[in-house]
């Protein structure tokens, strides 16, 4: 099973495939592009792959606003460092919010001043740890977006079915259609079209892009993460910018559909609502959100605890929010390398294992 899994995945990686991709899509690209990847997991891959060496002059690739950490606007990390400090509350967190520093500190530094933080590798681990700890209240931080949810619904509903009063989360979940919008709306933004993450288009399907694509006309292509599959998609937007011609087309069908996943997204809509929501770099976008519908409120850490939001700005000196949006690079960040490393980020882009500035600094010289 394994061999033929790994062999399924070598087909994806062909060579002489993807010198042949490369060929038509230096033949396509005449005009200069800028295409955005949303995803950070599809930098990541285009990193890992050198496909940016791969590619025609005329297209330059722009990092967008799909790495789930580094889009949690900093008053929401603040929140997650509050919460860490109550005596009675453990906060269980993927790892990669660790190290993301908030205003005064983060949550690896409350952790070594004696913060109960805890890293779970899925949100039923923390529902686990709350059945494990009766007398203390588990608060699950929740970032990311439509893939990550339904899993993250999953477990309230769990913890609902086992009536447990010791469990919650702290919804910073966020949509990305929605951002895909306030980017084309965004004065400094120029995008000529986006590679849209397979993730994220497994569970909402190609309708969920259908109002910004006939409200904005951009080409879009949604694809998956092995090299051939990027290729594919930046070859039919390609194609598409050239002909002037944009579409929604889907370089993934192999796990993408029109429809998406309804019973993921209908778990989802079980207990989540929209709302607004403030992303790092782009503000307070409106239905970008996902809340905790008021059924479920006594699993909604933010109004369980009434954590007081104060707005305070990010670091000093970080383009995280231009980076998020395209506007800037990691290199034209004066902090980059410098200040700013994996191992004392300045910003969440550094941190995440899917952030821009962390693929720039391992990958590029
Ligand atoms: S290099 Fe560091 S400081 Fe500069 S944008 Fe990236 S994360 Fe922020």
């Amino acid at each position: 099973m394994k061999d033929q899994l790994s062999q399924f995945g070598e087909a994806f990686r062909d060579p002489q495939l993807a010198r042949s991709m490369v060929t038509q899509l230096k033949t396509s690209a005449r005009t200069p592009m800028r295409i955005m990847e949303v995803c950070g997991t599809h930098t990541m891959a285009i990193f890992r792959h050198g496909i940016r060496a791969l590619l025609p002059p005329t297209v330059t690739l722009l990092s967008g606003p799909g790495c789930p950490v580094c889009v949690t606007d900093q008053n929401d990390i603040d929140g997650f460092i509050a919460l860490a400090q109550r005596e009675e509350v453990i906060v269980a967190t993927f790892g990669d919010l660790m190290r993301v520093p908030g205003t005064y500190t983060s949550l690896q530094c409350e952790k070594a001043e004696g913060a109960d933080v805890r890293v779970v590798y899925s949100p039923m681990d923390a529902v686990q740890l709350a059945q494990e700890h009766p007398d203390r209240t588990v608060v699950f931080l929740g970032v990311g977006f439509e893939t990550t949810t339904p899993t993250i619904a999953a477990a309230i509903l769990t913890a609902q079915q086992l009536k447990l009063s010791n469990f919650c989360v702290y919804s910073a979940h966020k949509t990305v259609p929605q951002a895909l919008a306030a980017l084309m709306k965004h004065p400094q933004v120029r995008i000529d079209g986006f590679l849209l993450p397979g993730h994220v288009s497994v569970i909402i399907g190609m309708e969920a892009y259908r109002p910004f694509f006939e409200a904005h006309a951009t080409p879009c292509a949604a694809a998956g993460f092995e090299p051939l599959d990027i290729l594919q998609g930046l070859l039919m937007l390609a194609r598409q910018i050239e002909a002037g011609r944009p579409a929604l087309e889907n370089a993934y069908p192999r796990a993408v559909t029109e429809a998406g996943n309804p019973k993921a997204r209908a778990i989802m809509n079980q207990v989540f609502v929209a709302c607004d929501a403030r992303w790092r770099g782009l503000g307070e976008i409106a239905g970008s959100g996902l809340a905790i519908r008021p059924e479920f409120s006594q699993f909604d850490a933010a109004r369980r605890f009434k954590i007081a939001v104060v707005d305070m700005p990010p670091p000093k000196g970080c383009a995280c929010g231009e980076i998020l949006t395209g506007i800037k690079t990691p290199p034209e960040c004066p902090m980059f390398r410098k200040r700013c490393t994996p191992m004392d980020p300045v910003g969440p882009c550094m941190v995440s294992s899917e952030g821009t500035c962390a693929a720039y600094y391992r990958y590029s010289s």
